[in-house]
């Protein structure tokens, strides 16, 4: 079956999901939500919480009346009721919606009620037989020119006409592991009527994911036992001109580095460590014994913003112990790209920072020795698969600033040794963090400004860009506008999201971390390794939508210098009391904090729990006490009995795997 066999997908539709990265029934089933909205819990206007998103059953009392003001804004209200109440049902610029409401009708609505004005606004509804509302609602993101509703048409058919595919887990495994047939795990990812059922199907889910992963990465390993030895060099001189001393763990894990590179060993390495601990120049360390032993070194970054940073943090620095290093992104000119190819290739160029493009075809090192990536640990596996393709087999080091516990790190990279950086430099002050709810906005703007005039600076992250249909959290752009009228320009606002050009982003970046922006709104794009040490503030919107750990790695963009920090973690209306939240405002220690996302998420109430944080969009972040075990029994089993080779529904999925890191590595 092709998409365009679905009713409603032309040629139009069919290029749009194309857009979206579907280009087959089975990529549109794998195309999952980005998060689930509690639409199940039914209430009666006189028994629903004030300033919560609810579901409700009401009778139309009368027809919608528009009240038009200023220049096209209008107001149109309904009057609804049920069995307790009755009450307002408001829409803002939008008049058109609520003409299909009939008087003494019952519908279904979902939105968020304002009890002292009586109100619910723009409220989402349907038909009482419609599932739209009334249960848990995965909510997608769909580009311009395909609305959701159509996504959910489309994928319904599918979901109703078609057996997706058969399992590559054996039927016995799903049963001894307790894991749901994968038919019926796109079936619940996609319409799950209860928690525990989509539980089991995030569960299922993850171990699938990583079992391919785990495979790939076994049956890579096989393959490559060649290894560089380099003689030892001091490292003095390095260290005694920079400004700082290295702390005790970072000397430690150097030296764990080192002995990787004088032995005869492939150094295959991966340092964990908290934001802020200094990974960076462990790195750089590193990268200088493989350069002063001839070899050139890759340093990649996830986004070009950070390889744009370690590039200009590290330029001088390297210049000065003779050591060229040079910028590759996709905005480098084509004539810069021309001659740092000609510049590799004649070993004129000792280390290159880049992002993951550093790997398309043209480019050829003369003696590559060391790849480093950071924040990508995922990667790791393949950048060398590629490398290997191209004739070269270095060293790896990846830098990870996810401090999960030792324990569950070795059983996670069981492919990798482990460095951990577990202390902090000491001249660092602990950030102050603040749980606030959003009426305390003029407040915590007000402190804002204190400190842009005091001479800092500021960030502001919101969980979207652009305001959504279906969901009422703040977003850059809405933000953007509010505060550029709150401030009247008294304050230099910019903002930053990942859909900007390259050039802008750089730009604002730039511009950032040289003080010309009081202000940065941003999405999590900042999450990743920004370091600018004059901001002192961050206040994130909605904090509720993020991970726990993605919390801290956001705080971790201030605290860097020798400014008192400030973090407000904003909650969503009704998330004042939620335990991830009251965790982090008195929590800094990175480690404790992934042990108690681990806990939050597996152990104990994991039913409570898994609602409080089912809006995340990372399906990875589902914990399971048993997940690593379970994904180890399974990897095992299959490759024990060669299922790699036999199962050829597995060996296609490893084989994607492999060709989806490459795209991902090529772009
Ligand atoms: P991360 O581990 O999050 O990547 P970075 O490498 O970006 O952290 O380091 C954070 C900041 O700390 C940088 O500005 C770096 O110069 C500084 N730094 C690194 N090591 C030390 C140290 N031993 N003492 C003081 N400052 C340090
Ligand atoms: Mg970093």
């Amino acid at each position: 079956m092709k998409l365009t066999d679905i009713k409603g997908i032309g040629p139009k539709k069919q290029a749009k999901l194309n857009e979206m990265g579907i280009y087959d029934i089975g990529g549109y089933i794998e195309y999952l939500q980005r998060y689930y909205e509690d639409r199940s819990n039914l209430v009666y206007i006189e028994n629903s919480v004030d300033g919560e998103k609810q579901y409700f059953e009401l009778e139309i009392a009368n027809a919608a009346k528009t009240y038009f003001f200023k220049k096209n804004m209008s107001i149109t209200r309904v009057v609804a009721k049920d069995d307790t109440s009755s009450i307002n049902l408001v829409w803002y610029n939008d008049r058109f919606s609520p003409q299909s409401l009939k008087i003494g009708t019952k519908y279904k609505f979902f939105g968020k009620i304002d009890k002292s004005k009586k109100q619910i606004s723009n409220p989402l509804f349907s038909k009482l037989d419609d599932d739209y509302i009334g249960g848990i609602y995965p909510i997608y993101s769909v580009i311009k020119g395909l609305s959701r509703k159509e996504f959910i048409q489309f994928k319904d058919t599918i979901l109703d006409n078609t057996k997706i595919r058969s399992d590559y887990l054996p039927e016995k495994i799903l049963e001894q592991e307790n894991l749901v047939d994968i038919n019926d795990m796109f079936k619940i990812l996609h319409r799950p009527d209860s928690y525990l059922d989509l539980y089991k199907a995030k569960l299922s889910y993850v171990t699938r994911q990583l079992v391919v992963e785990h495979l790939a990465n076994k049956l890579f390993n096989n393959i490559d036992n060649s290894y560089i030895k380099h003689k030892a060099i001091s490292l003095t001189p390095y260290t005694e001109s920079l400004d700082f001393e290295l702390t005790q763990s970072q000397q430690q894990v150097l030296s764990e580095i080192s002995y990787d590179m004088y032995s005869d060993k492939k150094m295959n390495r991966i340092v964990i460590g908290d934001v802020g601990s200094g990974k960076t120049i462990v790195a750089i360390l590193s990268a200088i014994i493989a350069i002063k032993n001839g070899y050139q070194v890759a340093f990649m970054a996830p986004t070009e913003l950070l390889s744009i940073q370690h590039h200009n943090n590290f330029k001088s620095y390297l210049n000065k112990f003779d050591i060229r290093s040079e910028l590759l992104i996709g905005s480098t000119s084509t004539k810069d790209k021309r001659s740092i190819y000609r510049d590799l290739q004649n070993n004129d160029i000792d280390i290159l920072f880049g992002t993951h493009a550093l790997f398309q075809e043209k480019l050829e090192f003369n003696n590559l020795g060391l790849v480093i990536t950071d924040e990508q640990q995922r990667f790791g596996v393949y950048q060398r698969k590629l490398l290997s393709e191209k004739g070269s087999s270095p060293d790896i080091l990846l830098l990870s600033a996810t401090p999960i516990p030792r324990t569950l790190a070795l059983t996670m990279y069981q492919d990798l040794d482990l460095s951990i950086i577990d202390t902090l430099p000491s001249n660092r002050k602990p950030i102050e963090s603040f749980l606030v709810s959003e009426n305390m906005e003029r407040r915590f703007l007000k402190f804002a400004v204190k400190q842009i005039q005091e001479g800092r600076q500021v960030y502001v992250v919101c969980p979207r860009v652009s305001d959504d249909e279906d969901s009422d959290v703040n977003s850059v752009e809405n933000i953007y506008k509010r505060y550029k009228k709150f401030f009247e320009g008294r304050i230099r606002i910019d903002y930053i999201h990942g859909q900007l050009d390259v050039e802008s982003k750089t730009r604002k970046q730039q511009l950032f971390a040289n003080g010309d922006i009081d202000m940065l709104i941003a999405t999590s794009i900042i999450e990743v390794g920004i370091d600018v040490k004059n901001a002192n503030l961050m206040i994130i919107y909605n904090a509720n939508y993020f991970g726990l750990s993605q919390l801290h790695q956001l705080r971790g963009r201030i605290g860097r210098g020798n400014y008192q920090s400030y973090c407000i973690f904003v909650a969503s209306d009704g998330k004042i009391e939620d335990e991830k939240l009251k965790f982090i405002e008195t929590n800094n220690n990175g480690f404790e904090i992934a042990r108690k996302d681990l806990e939050l998420r597996g152990a104990g109430d994991r039913f409570g729990v898994f609602q409080s944080g089912f809006t995340s969009d990372n399906m990875y972040e589902i914990y399971d006490e048993d997940l690593y075990s379970r994904v180890n029994r399974i990897v095992m089993n299959l490759f024990e009995d060669k299922s790699y080779e036999s199962n050829i529904e597995l060996k296609k999925q490893i084989e994607n795997k492999m060709l989806e890191y490459k795209k991902i590595i090529l772009n």
